[in-house]
């Protein structure tokens, strides 16, 4: 570890995986001035990407909310960039890849070579283990969960996640990044799901098995959510913009490492959704149909 706080001086933020949530992220980093090295190692979705920024900061001129001159500054401090190497002089790097252990410890054993030992390492990861994550890695201290919500630039919470080896001083320099960015940091111990994806698993499969035993249909199940519930949209809505895929590896993950407790137990329809490339909003169709 380096001498100064990990992190600590404001630079360049690097995000590896332009999706749905590296996007959100990048304007969330973007609009609070910080350069964004945007990362993908697909073209089309680093295109996608800087269209959706766009298409958020054009919205907001035509609110008023801000000038065309702090549109396109903002626009302009997202740089697009494939190569992995392009984010080796962040002092801070935010994972937002697959939910998938190995391909995101892959992404963290490169970055650990490329970045400057006192960089600051995030994960998005929804479910899983930040200790596993860092686990065999140098400077395991500095590699801590960073988990937004989706929208990313519209969601308050952002859970700092303390693996077994995340130095105190890391941990605290990410929830000063929180705050920085105007988000609310909980701090949440390296249990599968944290707190939020814990209280949300059964909560998606309940109305999941509802559906499934033909009591009510999915859009009868938002709405007696919404109104009930006060919740702004109903769980098929959500899995909708979350994506199917995204919402079924999260919960396959938590559902592994709570050694298979029936609570947690993914819905074969939803496998079956995932199966057949009915993601939610992205593919234009899930539990809705989209105008693509
Ligand atoms: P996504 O599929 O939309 O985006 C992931 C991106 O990573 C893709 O564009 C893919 O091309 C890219 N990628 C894959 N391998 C890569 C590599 N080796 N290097 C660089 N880029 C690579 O997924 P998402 O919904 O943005 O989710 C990303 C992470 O955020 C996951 O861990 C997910 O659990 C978590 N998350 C998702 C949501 C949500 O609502 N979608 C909310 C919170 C957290």
């Amino acid at each position: 570890m380096g001498s100064h706080v990990p992190g600590g001086s404001p630079g360049a933020v690097g995000i590896v995986g332009a999706g749905t949530m590296g996007a959100g992220i990048a304007l969330v980093c973007a609009r609070r001035g910080r350069r964004v090295y945007l990362q993908d190692i697909k073209p089309e979705v680093l295109d996608a990407a800087q269209a959706y920024i766009d298409s958020i900061l054009t919205k907001d001129v035509a609110k008023g909310r801000i000038s065309e001159e702090e549109k396109r500054k903002t626009h302009d401090l997202v740089e697009p960039v494939q190569d992995m190497a392009a984010l080796s002089s962040c002092p801070i790097v935010i994972e937002a890849v697959p939910e998938k252990l190995e391909l995101k410890r892959s992404v963290f054993a490169r970055l650990t070579k490329l970045c400057g030992s006192d960089a600051l390492l995030l994960s998005n990861t929804s479910s899983l283990s930040i200790t596993e994550l860092a686990a065999g890695l140098p400077h395991p201290d500095r590699i801590i969960g960073f988990h937004f919500f989706n929208p990313a630039p519209v969601m308050p919470l952002v859970e700092v996640i303390r693996g077994h080896k995340s130095g105190e001083a890391c941990v605290a320099a990410a929830r000063r990044f929180a705050e920085e960015l105007g988000k609310v940091p909980v701090l949440a111990e390296d249990s599968p799901g944290f707190i939020v994806n814990r209280v949300a698993r059964p909560y998606y499969n309940e109305a999941l098995r509802i559906m499934g035993d033909r009591m009510a249909r999915p859009e009868q199940i938002d709405r007696i959510m919404k109104l009930a519930g006060g919740f702004k949209m109903g769980p098929f809505e959500l899995q909708d913009l979350i994506g199917l895929d995204v919402n079924l590896a999260t919960t396959e993950s938590v559902y592994t490492r709570f050694y298979h407790e029936s609570r947690f137990k993914p819905s074969r329809l939803q496998q079956r959704m995932v199966q057949a490339g009915s993601l939610g909003r992205k593919t234009g169709e899930g539990f809705y149909p989209y105008d693509q």
